[in-house]
């Protein structure tokens, strides 16, 4: 009979196999042109090949997360409602160009200086802290440590590795800019695994990766 250890392994191994992995993206400068302050959909422009990259993460298996800073909420620029419905048009526009769906959308509406004082807030949520990612691993049962980030900014990847994933730096965003605002120094320590010039690069890194560890590509 198998010992109490060796069926909690067996059910651990189970669950492991029923989550999923997951590439979290960072909207503005990887799958979307950023213009700084994005307010109106009609403003979107999907970046080069975007729809194409997304596709072959989707047929590999990966869920696909977006997770986004919206601070443009705490300055009382848009509404929690607009955010939503700029993401309904680029998702549009995503499969207008043959892109997969998107499997998920999360954003931190908060700043620690907020103007909105219902947005004030240190947060758990505002990238580089994981909380965006670890909220949707809950959700969606992903497995973050088979799960990568992709970001333009070095927020970005802090909050992935944070999370306990794998991550990738792209140069289509703000990848030369200062840092944002963060309520404490950010971790110098942390570095990308990765940097390459675009979402369809860091596409073939990730799944290269992804056959080399025989995880195999579905
Ligand atoms: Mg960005
Ligand atoms: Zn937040």
């Amino acid at each position: 009979m198998d010992s109490i250890q060796d069926q909690t392994n067996a059910v651990r191994g189970n669950c492991r196999r029923l989550m999923s992995a997951a590439v979290f993206l960072d909207r503005d400068g990887v799958l979307i042109a950023d213009n700084n302050l994005l307010t109106d959909a009609g403003d979107i422009r999907v970046l080069a090949d975007v729809p194409q990259a997304l596709s072959r993460l989707k047929k590999a298996s990966f869920q696909l997360v977006v997770v986004s800073n919206q601070a443009v909420v705490a300055r009382g620029l848009v509404t929690e409602q607009e955010v939503d419905a700029i993401n309904a048009e680029m998702e549009r526009l995503l499969e207008q160009a043959d892109g997969p769906r998107l499997d998920g959308f999360y954003f931190c509406p908060h700043h620690p200086n907020a103007t909105l004082p219902a947005y004030r807030a240190d947060c758990e949520c505002r990238k580089p802290r994981p909380g965006l990612l670890l909220r949707a691993a809950r959700e969606h049962n992903l497995d973050l440590g088979k799960s990568f980030m992709v970001g333009d900014r070095i927020t970005d990847i802090i909050a992935g590795a944070r999370a306990g994933c794998r991550t990738v730096l792209v140069q289509t965003g703000q990848h030369q800019a200062p840092p944002i605002e963060t309520v404490e120094p950010l971790d110098e320590t942390v570095q990308p695994d990765h940097v390459c010039a675009d979402l369809e690069t860091a596409a073939e890194w990730i799944l290269a990766l992804r056959r080399g560890s025989g995880q195999g590509a579905r």
